[in-house]
């Protein structure tokens, strides 16, 4: 995989005009690498690779066979976990702890689907006399993927594994600020014997490759992962074609600490959920509802915390690492300047460590406090390490303040009180609901996606299979 490829029909080649991009370190602000401006004819030949595959050896593959390929890649993945999450960091800017976590993640996905490859069928239905009815469950065909720069190896694991379990062929646009994992992942997939075709990587920019993978008439689903704006365009070009999506689209999760919760079991969560990947996390814990007769002293606590936090290079492996970009570091501290303007108090912030590289992208984490559930840091993604804390008085005014913001990807409930426990986790409007934890995203073998302006379809566990497949419904009339 020289530098500046794509990966269409099982060859790494350069773009039809041979147009690159270069690819900054977010943690000193360098340029390292390139990466392939892929254009609407590098997509279209993508997508026609990949039908070529449906038509040919992946089409007719069994369905074990497509499983044993998922697990060997699974142990692949893993053997190559260190040199996966190094490229992951350097990319992202991720600490390299996180950078590890997300390499065995993706190894996970791998194991879990190949695993589940040949466990999806379909059933018998009782009939009239005479006939015998059946479901076939059936790929959709041809998938395309687009993948955002938060997570790429995890999120890339996460679209294509269900995809390929079930059968389908993929196209992925994965994003063109950090997609240097995923284009090493395509590598080892043809190492273990994935058929020409079956996986195709094109990356580019979203208007350019991005937008002509979403209009493309050749496309049976199409998984979108990333701004609830660009998901409204993929929508609006799926719709031409009348084409199934997924949308995995941002989130503004709600934490809810009641006034009986364990504060100490609440409090290394509550902090994680908003510093994993600097903030740049859908399903980040970036609403603190606490009830008002425990908020001094809890949102005093998560200040101690959160003054003890350092952002540095993905290699000193601090608290957090930069932003993805110099545009996502004044987009947050724009989010922040406006919040100081509008009044909302700043109750603590952590610090860039000393001799951080002068040219990264860090934000230190900060919490504001008593933000009003209307005001836009309570309502909009920040998508940077940024906490905002709300007060409610009962759990009433907390249903309403979890639910009053136009997303509904996950949320975390902290109390010991199993009625209010199962009550919440009913009413709140969430794709996930964790009480008395909360795993941003979760396990892979926990559905996942959104409701409201999140987005819909769930991938993850076996949601995903069902997703990346159709009912078919077959009924003989044998007398
Ligand atoms: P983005 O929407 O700008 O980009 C995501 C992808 O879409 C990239 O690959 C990009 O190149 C592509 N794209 C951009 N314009 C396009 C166009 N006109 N047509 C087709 N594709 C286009 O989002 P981002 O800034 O990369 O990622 C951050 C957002 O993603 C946040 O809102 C975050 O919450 C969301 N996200 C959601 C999940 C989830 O699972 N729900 C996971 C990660 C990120």
């Amino acid at each position: 995989m020289p530098d500046g490829d794509i990966l269409i029909g099982g060859d790494w080649k350069q773009t039809s005009d041979g147009q690159t991009l270069p690819v900054f370190n977010p943690s000193d602000g360098s340029e390292f690498a390139k990466i392939a401006r892929g254009n609407a004819r590098d997509i279209d030949a993508a997508v026609k690779a990949a039908r070529k595959a449906m038509d040919g050896a992946w089409g007719r593959m069994p369905a074990a066979e497509r499983g044993r390929l998922l697990s060997k890649l699974a142990l692949k993945v893993a053997e190559h976990a260190e040199e996966l999450a190094v490229l992951e960091c350097k990319d992202t800017g991720k600490p390299l702890a996180q950078g590890k976590a997300d390499a065995t993640a993706l190894s996970r996905y791998f194991e879990f689907y190949g695993g589940a490859a040949d466990k999806v069928h379909g059933d018998t239905i009782p009939y009239q006399h005479g006939y015998t009815v059946m479901t076939l469950r059936e790929p959709h065909g041809v998938c395309g993927q687009i993948i955002p720069w938060n997570y790429p190896m995890q999120i890339f694991g996460r679209s294509a594994c269900g995809a390929l379990a079930m059968g389908n062929a993929i196209v992925v646009k994965p994003a063109e600020e950090a997609c240097l994992s995923i284009l090493r992942v395509g590598q080892l997939m043809l190492e273990v014997g994935f058929p020409a075709g079956a996986v195709n990587i094109v990356p580019g920019l979203g208007h350019e490759a991005g937008a002509a993978l979403s209009d493309h008439p050749g496309i049976d689903h199409m998984s979108f992962t990333g701004s609830r704006q660009v998901g409204t365009l993929v929508q609006a070009a799926a719709a031409k074609f009348n084409r199934p999506v997924t949308m995995e689209l941002g989130g503004k999760s709600p934490q809810v600490v009641f006034a009986d919760a364990d504060m100490d079991a609440a409090l290394p969560f509550i902090t994680r959920a908003i510093i994993q990947n600097a903030g740049q996390t859908c399903s980040a814990g970036s609403r603190l509802l606490v009830e008002d007769r425990v908020y001094d002293e809890f949102v005093g606590r998560v200040a101690e915390k959160f003054k003890a936090l350092r952002a540095g290079p993905w290699d000193r492996d601090l608290d957090i690492g930069p932003l993805i970009s110099k545009k996502q570091k004044e987009r947050v501290e724009k989010f922040i300047g406006d919040a100081g303007k509008d009044g909302i108090k700043l109750v603590a912030s952590g610090e860039v460590a000393a001799n951080a590289p002068s040219g990264g992208y860090y934000v230190p984490p900060q919490i504001f406090g008593d933000v009003p559930a209307t005001h836009i840091l309570a309502q909009e993604e920040v998508f940077g390490p940024v906490l905002a804390a709300t007060r409610f008085k009962n759990e009433e005014d907390a249903v309403r303040i979890a639910n009053a913001t136009p997303y509904g990807l996950v949320a975390g409930i902290w109390t010991r009180d199993g009625g209010k426990q199962m009550r919440m986790a009913r009413a709140v409007k969430a794709g996930q609901v964790f009480i008395n934890n909360y795993g941003a995203g979760g396990g892979i073998e926990l559905p996942f996606g959104g409701f409201k302006g999140s987005g819909f379809g769930r991938e993850k566990g076996f949601a995903a299979l069902f997703e990346f497949s159709a009912i078919k419904t077959v009924a003989i009339n044998h007398g």
